[in-house]
């Protein structure tokens, strides 16, 4: 595609600031329209998730346009789960028994601010706040927006149109309303939450509990996880149900019902927070949902990418990396050559779709996950056999969370099917006793317990495919 072409990005988040600068980069005329204020310039945070946990596919996107080292000093690393029980008792669960391994957290605002900054570096990229698109008429590749300030609409016309709105898209909800193709979309909510709480700083500006790690305190029905700021702060996630147990937001009304709730449940965390009922009455509650649809693309006019063709639950820590990985497969398709926009879209799409489909349904898998089976003996036992594999033999095996997490190579469907085969072989020869306890295993033991997983998970990815659960 010749590069005078003018490309029209709507929505300035993570991933339309990301593809503005790499088209940018690649020189295209590029025109960003961002419905709210300029988030360097006005603190826009309330309600989004503050922090966010930032991985390998995230890592390889920002490396493409050049900016691990300006990315790296906004990283705190988090190597593995600080699980918290009832009684305020905490273990760390390294996420791989690879020491490279790990995740980071890393504050929404500032990799946003960072890559507007580094877009705006391109003379050939505009970016305009306060412009609202409305909606989008894809037939003709042009969109309708409301300026904020001075409440005038105006009409953008560009050859190409790519929305990055997020999870509540305005171009999908054109593509949906115009009914002028067939036009798939499925939204679907969990019956939980979310509400953002924090953890200040210690007096001294340290951190109150341990810094690197991703805490959790799981209890079944519901959970709380907490990611740290670099400025000694915390951002305390709590996932509730709306209205279902004997606690849920619709029941926690007064401050002695949530002081009662977080003594009952939270009781360590609770003694980190004395700002909590604050938080927890000022702080607005969230739904949270997958949204699936497909085509992505309306000819070679306009194309959804980010969370407006993919929104996912939050459980993988993958919506933002995932929506990083747009662009990462976007631009390889771009240096295929092909001759037109339809052409290019088409084949982003094809290969994409299966890998976005599937960490949508790894999100969800990883709520029970975290929640609970964090807990469970046997999941415990099996976390153990895999950093074991992981450590001794680091060539030989990964994780369906290493395989998600740290693969950035592989796609997220290829890591799913790989990933859950072999949970399911493990658990099965826990729960055959097949399996004697890591602690009790001398190298070589450990060595034909790999084999014998191995063998048995190609058997049932052999399986799956007969029955055509893998295609
Ligand atoms: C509680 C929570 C925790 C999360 N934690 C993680 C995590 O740990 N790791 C991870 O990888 N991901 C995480 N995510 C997911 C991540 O936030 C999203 O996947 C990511 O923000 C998607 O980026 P995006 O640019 O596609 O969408 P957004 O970040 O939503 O950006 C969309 C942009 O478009 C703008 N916009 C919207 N509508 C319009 C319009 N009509 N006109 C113009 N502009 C518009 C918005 O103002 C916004 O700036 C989490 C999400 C939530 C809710």
């Amino acid at each position: 595609m010749h590069k005078q072409q003018n490309i029209l990005i709507i929505g300035a988040g993570l991933c339309g600031s990301l593809l503005a600068l790499r088209l940018g980069q690649r020189g295209y005329n590029v025109t960003v329209m961002e419905m709210r204020p300029d988030l360097r310039k006005v603190d826009i945070s309330a309600g989004r998730s503050i922090n966010l946990a930032f991985s390998d596919r995230g890592i390889k996107a920002i490396k493409l346009v050049g900016l691990e080292e300006l990315v790296k000093p906004l990283c705190i690393p988090m190597n593995g789960r600080m699980l918290h029980d009832l009684e305020g008792n905490t273990m760390l669960a390294p996420y791989s028994g690879r020491e490279h391994e790990y995740i980071n957290s890393i504050s929404r605002g500032q990799l946003n601010a960072l890559l507007l900054d580094e877009a705006e570096k391109h003379e050939n990229v505009k970016i305009h706040f306060n412009q609202k698109c409305k909606s989008v008429d894809f037939e003709n590749t042009t969109a309708l927006f409301k300026d904020y300030i001075t409440s005038a609409e105006f009409v953008e016309d560009a050859d190409a149109i790519f929305a990055t709105d997020g999870a509540g898209s305005a171009m999908r909800q054109s593509y949906y309303l115009g009914k002028k193709f067939l036009f798939s979309f499925s939204q679907n909510y969990l019956t939980h939450g979310y509400k953002e709480l924090s953890i200040l700083p210690a007096e001294n500006g340290g951190y109150k509990t341990y810094k690197n790690a991703l805490h959790i305190w799981g209890r079944e029905a519901f959970m709380l996880i907490a990611l740290p700021n670099l400025d000694g702060s915390f951002t305390v996630t709590l996932f509730l149900s709306f209205d279902e147990g004997e606690y849920n937001f619709n029941n926690l009304t007064t401050k002695e019902r949530v002081l009662e709730f977080f003594s009952k449940n939270f009781k360590d965390a609770l003694e980190l927070m004395p700002n909590l009922v604050d938080d927890f009455f000022e702080n607005p509650t969230s739904p949270l949902g997958t949204v699936k649809c497909s085509p992505w693309h309306y000819k070679g006019n306009t194309l959804l990418m980010g969370d407006a063709a993919h929104a996912i639950v939050p459980f993988y820590g993958q919506g933002m990396n995932a929506s990083f990985e747009d662009v990462t497969e976007f631009d390889k398709v771009l240096d295929q050559g092909h001759p037109d926009w339809e052409t290019i879209f088409e084949v982003y799409e094809k290969s994409r779709k299966k890998d976005t489909d599937a960490i949508a349904d790894l999100a969800i898998d990883n709520f029970h996950e975290m929640k609970g089976h964090v807990n469970h003996a046997n999941f415990r036992e099996k976390r153990s056999l895999e950093m074991a594999f992981e450590k001794t033999f680091p060539n030989d095996y990964s994780s369906k969370y290493s395989l998600v997490t740290f693969n950035e190579n592989i796609g997220y469907r290829e890591a799913m099917l790989r990933g859950r085969a072999q949970d399911k072989a493990i658990l099965n020869m826990l729960a055959d006793g097949d399996i004697s306890s890591v602690n009790d295993m001398t190298n070589e033991t450990l060595k034909n317990t790999l084999e014998k997983v191995k063998t048995a998970t190609e058997a049932i990815l052999e399986d799956d495919q007969i029955a055509g659960l893998k295609k």
